[in-house]
């Protein structure tokens, strides 16, 4: 069955995305509502709706793909460390999402924060090239 989610369409290339890493598996992009800039969503090609539902080896070699970004983005956006979440409340293909942080900042509920556009698509690939060019 044909993925009609907003991430399958990214995957088929049928809606943009500034994609930060892809390989045959896997594809990481800026969230286009980032709750930090270089708020990345990491996602399997494949489509499962939850995490459940997604094979051990999916999930064993998501999380390794997920710690190379996170070094990535520690390195590129010199970040002090990378929230690591899953939620799934809006689009239903497991993703995760590496929101870079730095220790100065309040805390307050993750995603709850307030989110931080980009100024324009060229400060986007700014971020996506510092997260890319460091992996
Ligand atoms: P959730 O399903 O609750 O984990 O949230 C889905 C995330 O996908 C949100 O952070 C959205 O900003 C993000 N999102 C939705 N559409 C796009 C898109 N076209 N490109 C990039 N990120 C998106």
């Amino acid at each position: 069955m044909q993925n009609d989610t907003v991430f399958g369409k990214i995957i088929r290339g049928e809606i943009p995305a500034t994609k930060v890493y892809e390989d045959d598996r896997f594809l990481a992009f800026l969230d286009i509502n980032p709750v930090a800039k270089g708020h990345t969503l990491l996602i399997p090609k494949e489509q499962y709706a939850w995490i459940h539902e997604a094979p051990d080896e999916i999930i064993a070699d998501i999380f390794v793909k997920a710690n190379h970004l996170i070094r990535a983005m520690r390195k590129g956006l010199s970040c002090d460390f990378v929230q690591v979440s899953v939620v799934g409340n809006e689009v239903p293909h497991f993703h995760i999402h590496l929101i870079p942080r730095f220790l100065t900042e309040e805390v307050s509920g993750h995603l709850l924060r307030a989110h931080e556009p980009y100024a324009s698509d060229e400060e986007a690939q700014v971020y996506r090239t510092r997260i890319a060019s460091a992996l």
